[in-house]
């Protein structure tokens, strides 16, 4: 196939990329977005098979074949709850690729007694720090979250000047490297140091902030895709790397934003440290209130208007079906009913808007937090259904506590709070909330699914 009609597969394949991106922000259009996204790759992987420079098929086939059958049986068989670490692993791989890929290409020039160009050999060396801090930095990211490690900071004395001198050197060999590519040695050095990089920057951030993480390190990946393609001349590499990395950044700042940190404070900050025991004597004892199933639909008998609040707990109760069946006997009643999405519910962006989708809840019915704020204070019952971290009223009131400042959705103004949880423990960032020992707050112990289901059969019978 001739260079120029390869260029132009490259181009129509990054204008479908900008397509399925700006399909992905809707909802309505994701399905579509990801359709023309995927065959914009199709485009890709069809025209980057045809050009001259691939000089084995069989192999090249063998890893499609195997690349494709494991991506389709991790997609059939991952949990929704287990997305993150999913999208960290293939992060992760996407960091190797680029950057063995760009040791080969290095490799290839020594062998042929060549040295490459400028532009070249800085790609090289970019492709591989960043591909290699993203490969080891993603899999620490997938052991926290997976539990295979502890999700509590690492952290040491001198950490952050340990991390710097290895981020120096590594700099320095970069710069030698990409000056004089002949310095194999230097190469594999700095190879080497950015898998160890990649470790150490990771093991002092807390569990909590790994979708950040993760994010940051999707943007990463993104970039080393880009450096490798400057380095093959692909276009369509260095056009769908730079929308990774840029979009992966966006996507960070709005996760910080939504919990009111900086990205430094997330990356130094060793947030979700075991926190200091507090001293004898100085124990509180306050009552939470339990009720039943049956009790919360009296409650909603005499409701006008409801809010719902799905967090992390629905995702792990599955629990949309069974609150889209309480939904429509509140319909049913006449009652208002309406769902406060908070930007970090759940474990990723867009979590909650997933499921629910998923069990057919109208979009109109779904509000973001600066929508619905407003509304709780007009509203007769919030509904927290397996959210905890998104409500706490100490991140608005208690100037000590660890997620002081982070934005939440204001359900303690609502005349009367329900919560449905299975206990007295935290939620993700591991501390109490006061929103359950208030006055207005009645507590209904049980799994969101089964508990949902409950109060919509006992609302039948009213
Ligand atoms: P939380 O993790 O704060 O709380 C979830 C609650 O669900 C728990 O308290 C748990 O209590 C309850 N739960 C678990 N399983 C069930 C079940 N089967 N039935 C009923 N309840 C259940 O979740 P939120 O959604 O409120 O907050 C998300 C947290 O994740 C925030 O701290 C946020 O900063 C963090 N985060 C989210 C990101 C994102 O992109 N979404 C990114 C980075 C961080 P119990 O065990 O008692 O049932």
């Amino acid at each position: 196939m001739s260079p120029t009609l390869i260029q132009l597969a490259y181009l129509l394949a990054a204008v479908c990329f900008i397509l399925g991106i700006r399909d992905l922000s809707s909802p309505r259009t994701a399905v579509r977005g990801n359709a023309i996204a995927a065959v914009g790759m199709l485009i890709a992987i069809v025209a980057t098979l045809l050009t001259r420079g691939v000089v084995n098929f069989p192999v090249v086939l063998a890893g499609v074949a195997v690349g494709s059958a494991a991506g389709t049986i991790l997609a059939f068989r991952i949990q929704m709850t287990a997305m993150p670490q999913m999208v960290a692993l293939l992060n992760g791989f996407g960091g190797a690729a680029s950057a063995l890929v760009s040791a080969a290409e290095l490799l290839r020039y020594e062998r042929a007694g060549e040295l490459p160009n400028a532009t070249v050999s800085t790609a090289i060396v970019l492709g591989a720090l960043i591909g290699a801090v993203t490969f080891t930095g993603s899999l620490i990211a997938f052991a926290k979250l997976q539990e295979l490690m502890r999700g509590r900071p690492i952290t040491y004395r001198g950490q952050q000047i340990v991390n710097g001198l290895l981020a120096i050197g590594i700099i320095g060999l970069s710069v030698m490297v990409a000056m004089d590519p002949s310095q194999i040695t230097a190469y594999w050095a700095l190879f080497v140091g950015s898998l160890v990089l990649g470790v150490l920057i990771v093991i002092p951030i807390g569990g909590a902030d790994m979708p950040v993480v993760i994010s940051l390190l999707n943007s990463y990946s993104g970039l080393a895709a880009c450096a490798t393609g400057f380095v093959l001349g692909n276009s369509g590499l260095v056009i769908s790397g730079s929308l990774v990395g840029a979009s992966g950044l966006i996507l960070t700042k709005i996760m910080c934003d939504a919990m009111n940190r900086s990205l430094t404070n997330v990356l130094f900050g060793a947030f979700g440290q075991a926190p200091a025991p507090t001293p004898a004597g100085q124990v509180e004892q306050r009552t939470v209130r339990g009720y039943t199933a049956d009790d919360a639909a009296i409650v909603f008998n005499s409701a006008r208007s409801v809010i719902i609040v799905p967090g992390y707990g629905m995702a792990v109760a599955q629990a949309q079906h069974a609150i889209r069946e309480l939904m429509t006997v509140l319909d049913a009643r006449g009652i208002d009913v309406r769902f406060a999405i908070h930007p970090v519910a759940g474990r990723m962006p867009g979590h909650m808007n997933v499921l629910l989708a998923e069990a057919n809840i109208p979009y109109e019915k779904l509000l973001e937090m600066d929508q619905i704020n407003p509304e709780f204070g007009e509203t007769d019952v919030a509904l927290v259904l397996g959210a905890n971290d998104v409500v706490n009223p100490a991140a608005r009131e208690e100037e000590g506590s660890p997620i002081y400042g982070m934005p939440i959705l204001d359900v303690d103004r609502a005349a009367q709070v329900l919560v449905i949880k299975r206990s007295m423990n935290p939620g993700f960032a591991g501390i109490d909330n006061p929103l359950f020992y208030k006055d207005n707050t009645m507590m209904v112990f049980g799994d969101a699914k089964a508990t949902a289901l409950g109060i919509a059969e006992a609302l039948k019978e009213l």
